[in-house]
């Protein structure tokens, strides 16, 4: 299973391609596949034409709640500060396991302040995890429980504190020498 990761809303229904509205109401499902959590978001029509009809099990999905769309505002070009969704979001973006506990106490902390919201809980293989939407934007986080003792707690907040205080460092990616070679010529045919 994949260890975490972030799913946003759909600009357009996945069923039939749609775009949303602003202000439309939508439907989110979540399919327990293999490798991850996989969400579906459709509009209320392909909702009634192919899964209202309480035959959950059968179309496969073990998590459902309805939303309202709202349409993006602008990207905004200016560089803040991190704050602890921005944190979050680098950390599961990062997917290195050493931030597991440091993104769980993150997502916690928001769950307090109502920047997040937990849609569902599931155990895989013994561990919990949770859904959480960001209300704002429908983006879906999926947080592994890292099952920490009492004694590991205080370690991983002084962590978390001096994430929030002086920001991650990202290493630069380099590009890969294979990138810039140039195509086979074709050998001449005799
Ligand atoms: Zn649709």
């Amino acid at each position: 299973m994949t260890e975490w990761n972030i799913q946003s809303r759909a600009r357009a229904c996945q069923a039939c391609e749609r775009s949303f509205a602003d202000k439309e109401h939508y439907h989110t499902l979540l399919f327990d596949e293999r490798a991850e959590l996989r969400r579906l978001d459709i509009c209320q029509a392909c909702w009634e034409k192919s899964y209202s009809d309480g035959a959950r099990d059968r179309k496969g999905f073990v998590s459902y709640w309805q939303g309202i769309f709202e349409a993006p505002p602008a990207r905004q070009e200016t560089i803040q500060k991190d704050t602890a969704e921005s944190l979050l979001r680098k950390l599961i973006e990062l997917n290195d396991p050493q931030y597991i506990p440091a993104g769980y106490i993150l997502a916690v902390m928001l769950e307090r302040k109502r920047a997040l919201k937990v849609k569902e809980q599931i155990v895989r293989e013994g561990r919990r995890i949770f859904v959480y939407e960001q209300p704002g934007t429908g983006d879906l986080f999926t947080v592994i429980d890292p099952d920490l003792q009492l004694n590991q707690l205080e370690d991983v907040q002084r962590d978390v504190a001096r994430l929030l205080e002086h920001g991650l460092t990202i290493p630069e990616e380099t590009p890969s020498p294979a990138a810039d070679s140039q195509p086979e010529p074709t050998p001449d045919q005799p």
